[in-house]
């Protein structure tokens, strides 16, 4: 299964991910955490990214377009995988065809997961991230069970720079510009599925279950 899970920041995207690649057993694509990685690491990929991350804005789309193709043509994405956050532009979802249409595959699915503006913000002010695992928390509607401490891996568990009300803003801003666009996009191409994304993340989850027919 070959799928791309579209929306908002703060929609809940990371946090199905989870879910969906568990049950599919293919691997999570995150651009974000491949960044907040390469930034926790001080490469020269994550001093790059860094400047934009913090102000909300977007990488440069060459610079996200080549790690997700190195990153598609690893061995363990033969079988499918799972972008979460990518595409993120027009220019990258066209630019992901081609790659992909240079492999001979194409997308099964694109999963759109629809949530209202002030529902993003709260999400988005009491979500706690996993420094080391990248497991995503909220202290309200997910809480780890020891405060600061990852339940998974033991991991401190903090608030992400990019989380300030600011930040959050500005990348709402950046989304309704730049990816919304994509829902047009890929609904011309007839494998959309929009997902009710207010709802509980069980449920949530079980809803794009039954979506992809599963
Ligand atoms: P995204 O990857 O789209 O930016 P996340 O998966 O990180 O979003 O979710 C943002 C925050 O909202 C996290 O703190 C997460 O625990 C919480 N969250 C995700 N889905 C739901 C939901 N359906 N109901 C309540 N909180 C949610
Ligand atoms: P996320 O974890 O998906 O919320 O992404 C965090 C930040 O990483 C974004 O606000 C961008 O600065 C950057 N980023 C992640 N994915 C992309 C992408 N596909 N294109 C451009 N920038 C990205």
């Amino acid at each position: 299964m070959r799928l791309v899970l579209l929306g908002p920041p703060g929609a809940g995207k990371g946090t199905q991910a989870a879910n969906i690649t568990d049950s599919y057993k293919i691997p999570h694509i995150s651009t974000g955490d491949i960044f907040r990685k390469n930034v926790k690491e001080g490469t020269e990929l994550g001093k790059k990214a860094k400047g934009y991350m913090d102000k909300g804005e977007l990488v440069p789309d060459e610079v996200v377009v080549a790690i997700v193709e190195d990153r598609l043509k690893e061995e363990d994405c033969s079988d499918g995988f799972l972008l979460d956050g990518f595409p993120r532009t027009v220019n990258q979802a066209e630019q992901l065809d081609s790659v992909l249409a240079e492999m001979d595959v194409a997308i099964d699915k694109v999963i759109n997961i629809d949530v209202r503006k002030d529902t993003l913000v709260e999400r988005a002010a009491g979500r706690r991230v996993c420094r080391s695992c990248g497991a995503t928390y909220h202290v309200m509607f997910k809480p780890a069970q020891k405060k600061g401490i990852c339940d998974l891996c033991g991991g401190e568990v903090y608030q992400r720079d990019d989380d300030t009300e600011d930040t959050v803003s500005k990348r709402i801003e950046v989304y309704i510009n730049e990816t919304q666009p994509l829902i047009e996009y890929y609904s011309r191409k007839q494998n959309l599925i929009t997902i009710d994304g207010e709802q509980n993340i069980q449920k949530v989850f079980k809803d794009i279950m039954a979506a992809l027919g599963v």
